[in-house]
C-alpha cells in the first residue's frame, strides 16, 4: 500500500526545496536608499562627464567641446574605462598603463579638464552589475549634466560595453535604492554618443554638430600629448611609425597631427553639413571646417532644441 505523506512533511518537503532554489528576496535585508544629491536651484555652471573605453577616446572625440565647454567655465571630467595596458605595438601591462595614464593627464592639464583612468585591463572590459555601479557613482559623483558614450555598435569590444554600461546607467542614476552609497541625481541627465563610422543596426544619427574651428588648434595641443598612441601608433604601429611621423621634432610632429586631424574633423564637418547649416544657418555651417557630432541616447533626458542650445552654449 502506497503511505501518503503526512501534510506536515509536505510542507517540509516543499520548504527544503523552496529553500533549495530561494528566490532573491527570500532572506534579502531591506534595502538602505541613498540620498538625494543636495538640490542646486541656481546652478549656471554645466557639468559634463564623458566615458571612453581607452586613454585617447574621450580626448579623440569630445577634445574640442570639452575645451569649449573650460573655457566658458564649465567643468568636464574624462573617463578611461580601461587602462589601456595593451594599446602599444612594442610594450605593455604596468609601464604602459602608467605612461597612458600620464599623456592623458597632461592632455588634461592643456584642455582644463579633470581626468581618471580606471584600472581595468584593456580589452577585458565587461557588462557587469560591478562596472555598472561604478559607472553609476561616477556619475552621481559628478553630478553630471551630460554624459557621453560610445554607441554599443563600435568596433572594439570595449568600447561597445562602455555604450552599454554606459546606456544602464541612464535613470539607474536617480534610482534611490541602486548604488544606496552614493547621493542620487533628482534629474537623468542627457546622454550622448560619440560619432562612427558604422552602419548596423544604423548608422550614427547626430542631434548636435558643432564646430570646433576657434578651438581646433588648441584640441591637437592637447592630442599632441598622447604620444604613445599619435605617434607610435599605439596597438596597430611598427617601429617605424615613430620617425615616419616626426615623433622627435616637435614641430614637424605637431604640423603632421594638424594635418591628420583637419582632415577626420573636415570629414565629419561635411558629412553632417546639413545639421551644421541647421544649428548655425546657412553661411555660417556651410563655411565650417572642422566639426564634432554627438547623437542623443533615448534613455536619458530629452532635451528639447531650447535645452540643448544651454547644455552646448556655442551657437550664438
Ligand atoms: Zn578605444
Amino acid at each position: 500500500m502506497q503511505r501518503v505523506p503526512h501534510p506536515r512533511r509536505l510542507i517540509a518537503l516543499s520548504l527544503c526545496l523552496t529553500l533549495a532554489t530561494a528566490p532573491a528576496w527570500l532572506g534579502a535585508q531591506e534595502k538602505k536608499a541613498a540620498e538625494p544629491a543636495p538640490a542646486e536651484p541656481e546652478k549656471k555652471e554645466l557639468r559634463i562627464i564623458a566615458f571612453g573605453a581607452h586613454p585617447d577616446d574621450p580626448e579623440f572625440q569630445i577634445g574640442g567641446c570639452a575645451i569649449k565647454w573650460t573655457q566658458l567655465g564649465h567643468k568636464v571630467k574624462l573617463v578611461a574605462c580601461t587602462n589601456g595596458d595593451i594599446g602599444h605595438w612594442g610594450m605593455s601591462g604596468g609601464e604602459l598603463a602608467q605612461r597612458r595614464t600620464a599623456e592623458v593627464q597632461e592632455a588634461a592639464r592643456r584642455m582644463g579638464t579633470e581626468v581618471e583612468v580606471l584600472d581595468i585591463h584593456d580589452g577585458e572590459l565587461l557588462p557587469t552589475l560591478e562596472n555598472r555601479q561604478k559607472i553609476v557613482r561616477l556619475i552621481r559623483e559628478w553630478k553630471a549634466d551630460i554624459v557621453f558614450s560610445h554607441r554599443p555598435y563600435d568596433y572594439h569590444p570595449d568600447h561597445r560595453n562602455v555604450g552599454l554600461l554606459v546606456q544602464d546607467a541612464a535613470f539607474m542614476v536617480m534610482v534611490p535604492y541602486f548604488c544606496p552609497d552614493t547621493p542620487y541625481l533628482r534629474k537623468n541627465p542627457a546622454f550622448f554618443f560619440f560619432p562612427d563610422g558604422f552602419t548596423k543596426p544604423y548608422p550614427f544619427t547626430p542631434d548636435v554638430a558643432v564646430s570646433i574651428d576657434d578651438v581646433f588648434d588648441a584640441k591637437v595641443q592637447a592630442l599632441d600629448a598622447l604620444e604613445s598612441q599619435v605617434y607610435e601608433g599605439g596597438a596597430t604601429g611598427t617601429p617605424e611609425t615613430r620617425a615616419q611621423r616626426f615623433g622627435d621634432d616637435p614641430v614637424r610632429r605637431l604640423a603632421f597631427l594638424k594635418r591628420s586631424w583637419s582632415s577626420r574633423h573636415g570629414n565629419l564637418a561635411n558629412r553632417f553639413r546639413d545639421e551644421l547649416v541647421e544649428w548655425y544657418g546657412e553661411e555660417k555651417g556651410k563655411a565650417v571646417k572642422h566639426a564634432e557630432a554627438f547623437e542623443l541616447c533615448e534613455y536619458g533626458s530629452r532635451p528639447s532644441q531650447a535645452e540643448l542650445k544651454r547644455l552646448f552654449p556655442f551657437f550664438d
